[in-house]
């Protein structure tokens, strides 16, 4: 369809592969140039409009230029910017809040980004035990750093070992992480009546939403606590895609389970460079500002005034306004309906998700509990009707096992025209 392709060949002789992030991997997308975005849609340099279930890969959670947030953050920089020493009000607000709805969060730190927060909290703990593994899962995504598995999806057949979709990463590094396969509780047992004395860390999506939607089995997310407990190593819940979206305090608010240590981004700021990470006052004291600390901290832009303000705005609507009820309900509407599309279609589909998240896969029953499940999936086809989707001016991420968002500014309307733009885009692939 009709990109601006000399703004896109622009991009692609400056920027290698011609984006920054997310798109990269997929044609046609690089060429794709976005121009303005509000509330549930975003538009190209075309002038084409789409409704937006992709969402940034998930910060919006209000939608698109939330006019909270936008004057929180414009009224911030007529006021206050960088300064580097010190703390300003609204980060000690933030970090109030923030203890008050994370069960887990006794203390908390801010950075810039998910990754970062992954990134420290691995870091504290071996820090902390002195230890060197890191037990990861299959499917499950922490950021772009050394310290943790780097790839999404550990390949099925490479259990224990790691396979990087990335190359310079020092073997060192992909050695000290220890891949299991999710919701195997005699793996984790396993794992840890042979390696438990090295385990610093096991770091887990509570909800694998990286490859759409693991759900934890009853017992899972408990085993890992019971498990770390006994050994001394520090949990890890990687809420960076959980926290805020699917309840204030988390899928450890919802399961009653409480790790350590939280990473959290994303929702957090709705789409400001915001991610924290927090937990356990003993382990958060190991951070300090002071070189030669066990776990020294430092970034030039954590707790920057103006994306604090954009969290501070964020958790104040999403504290007095029925956004979860709303995008509950949406979610389940949208479920419903494409239930419905792939039965009329006769097509073997598996719809999942959770609250605002939402997932189809094309592949027959039962629904998936680990990420080997997921091979089942019907790629060509998935990736083929969602690019069609976008003719219909709705926007789904064409990228294999990728979940949808819905957010506080879509509605009712919006989520018919989702399942219409499907029934014909499947149809036609
Ligand atoms: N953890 C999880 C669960 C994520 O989904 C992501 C980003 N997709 C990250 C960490 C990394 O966050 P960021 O991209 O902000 O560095």
């Amino acid at each position: 369809h009709p990109h601006d392709t000399e703004l896109a060949d622009r991009a692609r002789r400056v920027i290698p592969g011609g984006v920054n992030s997310g798109q990269r991997s997929i044609p046609g997308l690089a060429d794709l140039v976005i121009t303005a975005a509000d509330g549930a849609r975003f538009t190209d340099s075309t002038g084409r409009e789409y409704v937006d279930y992709h969402a940034a890969f998930g910060p919006p959670l209000l939608g698109h230029n939330d006019p909270d947030v936008t004057a929180a953050v414009a009224a911030a920089g007529r006021t206050l910017d960088l300064c580097g020493v010190g703390v300003t009000p609204g980060e000690i607000d933030l970090a109030e809040q923030l203890c008050e709805l994370v069960p887990s969060l006794e203390q908390v730190l801010l950075t810039s980004t998910g990754s970062e927060a992954t990134f420290h909290a691995l870091r504290v703990a071996r820090a902390a035990t002195g230890r060197r593994l890191v037990v990861k899962f299959q499917g499950c995504y922490h950021g772009w750093h050394d310290s943790v598995s780097l790839n999404v999806i550990s390949a099925p057949d490479r259990v224990g070992r790691h396979d990087p979709i990335s190359t310079g990463i020092l073997p060192e590094v992909l050695d000290a992480t220890l891949v299991l396969p999710f919701n195997d509780i005699e793996a984790v047992r396993a794992a840890f009546t042979e390696h438990g004395a090295d385990i610093a860390a096991v770091i887990v999506e509570p909800v694998p939403h990286n490859v759409g939607c693991l759900l934890p089995d009853t017992g899972f997310l408990q085993a890992l606590r019971d498990e770390t407990s006994r050994h001394g190593s520090v949990l890890v819940f990687d809420e960076v895609i959980t926290g805020f979206r699917h309840a204030l305090g988390g899928w450890q608010q919802l399961s009653g389970i409480t790790p350590d240590l939280t990473t959290l981004g994303k929702a957090i700021a709705n789409g400001y460079p915001v991610g924290a990470l927090g937990g356990r006052a003993d382990l958060m004291q190991l951070f300090s500002t002071t070189p030669g600390a066990p776990a020294f901290f430092a970034g030039t832009y954590n707790g920057h005034p103006a994306v604090v303000a954009a969290a501070l705005a964020t958790l104040r609507k999403l504290r007095t306004e029925p956004v979860h009820e709303h995008v509950f309900a949406l979610g389940d509407r949208i479920r419903a309906g494409l239930t419905d599309v792939f039965a009329e279609l006769n097509l073997p589909a598996v719809v999942t998700g959770y609250g605002s998240v939402f997932v189809s896969y094309l592949m027959s029953g039962p629904v998936p509990r680990t990420y080997a499940d997921l091979l089942r999936n019907d790629v060509g086809m998935f990736i083929g009707y969602r690019r069609r989707l976008a003719e219909h001016g709705v926007f789904e991420l064409p990228l294999n096992l990728k979940r949808s968002h819905v957010s506080y500014a879509h509605t009712a309307d919006d989520a018919d025209r989702l399942v219409e733009a499907t029934r014909t885009a499947v149809r036609d692939t």
